[in-house]
């Protein structure tokens, strides 16, 4: 990805005001909804917040480094605002912090290395005179759904995964606060939020879990939507489906990463079920609240992964009603147990076994989402121009409708009428 920057940013000193800072955001909702708290520590300290690869003072970049392209993305953006506006502070928070040896980071031009438990403080640590508490809340989110953390780090050490090592143990933000930051945010008028969290299946605060948690978001006026991020199946309790089956808040659809049709596989890479498990859970979870849209994670090419083992991965994901796959290729992380292990798959065959996947993937997609031609689905806009609104249903698919000038973030109910280059398009019933 490339982003232009201006070289040299000549302004009018005498008009500028507050010095402005630019966040990049790299990786899962948990990071997006952190940068949301980062922006607001800053606009708390009077600075500006503008679009990342617009002129700024302080670039953060809010790293990930779950994928070893993703931690080089964040290493070259850096190199490269250095290089555009040698006099912009850089700053690089987030995960690679916490895994990268700082001199590497140094070596790449950052000016400042933020652990995970100081991204909160930069404006402090700037300048120690200012304000580091947040003491408001600002929407700095990309879409219209807004991100509610609830958990953070994890201690179940899947062989594979750097976020232990990066984000620590497994915590819970204390029940009030979230509740109390969920009235903000819809307060702001946001419709959906979107609770998020490393492992939010995990949530445990005094005794108060994810369904508590869930109720309690859901009795607050103004929020008409809540979307659950990724959960792991062995955290996920069929309680969670009843609930989702009378909710009338919560988004029939669930994101269960399954890695792996194999259970030797799945065993090498400490997932904590085996096929039989999952494939069953699903299956409650699916009679609980049928039509429900269901996505999954797939990692291609774990070490060891015969042919066999594939085609058990295929046939499963095959079984399985998926509506939304995403595969990834096997990146090896310094500091986890399977960057250690023997028998790497080549990546000719890594790249074949992708590319199989994610065709299988977009057939399922089509297929869940042809379900709903004639039926009555509920979007919430996200785009809007003279002829069409655009959004996303509660099951996660993706809807056109022959509708223009709908205000974004409305809630709209529409007739799917067919299906094309992957999404439905719909005629515009009326406002929901
Ligand atoms: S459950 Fe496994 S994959 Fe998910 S964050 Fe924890 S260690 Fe990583």
């Amino acid at each position: 990805m490339s982003h232009n920057f201006i070289s040299s940013h000549k302004r009018d000193f005498s008009e500028i005001h507050k010095p402005k800072v630019s966040i990049k955001t790299f990786g899962c909702r948990l990071n997006q909804a952190e940068t949301a708290d980062i922006a607001a520590s800053f606009v708390n300290n009077n600075y500006e917040v503008v679009p990342f690869g617009e002129p700024a003072d302080i670039c953060i970049i809010h790293s990930c480094a779950v994928t070893a392209k993703a931690e080089s993305e964040a290493l070259r953006l850096v190199r490269k605002i250095k290089e555009d506006l040698p006099c912009c502070k850089v700053i690089i928070a987030g995960c690679v912090s916490e895994v990268v040896p700082i001199s590497r980071l140094y070596q790449f031009g950052a000016d400042i290395v933020v652990g995970q438990k100081d991204k909160y403080k930069i404006p402090s640590l700037i300048s120690a005179s200012q304000n580091s508490t947040p003491s408001k809340i600002i929407p700095f989110f990309e879409t219209t759904r807004a991100l509610l953390k609830i958990q953070d780090g994890c201690n179940f050490f899947c062989t594979y995964c750097i976020v232990p090592y990066a984000r620590g143990a497994s915590y819970s933000l204390p029940f009030h606060e979230i509740i109390e930051k969920a009235h903000q945010l819809a307060d702001l008028g946001f419709k959906e939020i979107v609770i998020t969290g490393a492992n939010i299946g995990t949530y445990n605060y005094n005794r108060k879990n994810l369904i508590h948690l869930l109720e309690a978001v859901e009795s607050i006026n103004g929020i008409e939507r809540i979307r659950l991020s990724s959960l792991e199946i062995s955290t996920v309790e069929y309680p969670l489906f009843y609930f989702m089956a009378s909710s009338k808040k919560l988004c029939r659809y669930l994101h269960i990463p399954m890695q792996s049709g194999d259970d030797e596989i799945l065993k090498a890479m400490n997932r904590r079920y085996s096929s039989i498990d999952y494939r069953a859970a699903i299956e409650k979870f699916l009679e609980c609240v049928p039509n429900a849209g269901l996505g999954t994670d797939i990692i291609i090419g774990f070490p060891g992964e015969t042919e066999e083992a594939f085609t058990a991965t295929l046939k499963l994901v095959g079984v399985v009603p998926f509506s939304n796959l995403h595969v990834f290729p096997f990146s090896p992380r310094q500091l986890t147990r399977a960057a250690k292990l023997n028998n790497p798959v080549p990546s000719r065959i890594v790249k074949d076994r992708t590319q199989k996947l994610l065709e299988l993937g977009k057939q399922k997609y089509k297929n869940f989402a042809e379900k709903f031609i004639g039926k009555t689905l509920k979007i919430l806009i996200e785009k809007t121009t003279s002829e069409n609104c655009e959004g996303w249903s509660e099951e996660y698919i993706y809807v056109i409708s022959k509708k223009g000038n709908i205000p974004v973030n409305s809630i709209v109910e529409v007739i799917p009428v067919k299906y094309e280059n992957e999404s439905l398009r719909a005629d515009f019933k009326e406002f929901a």
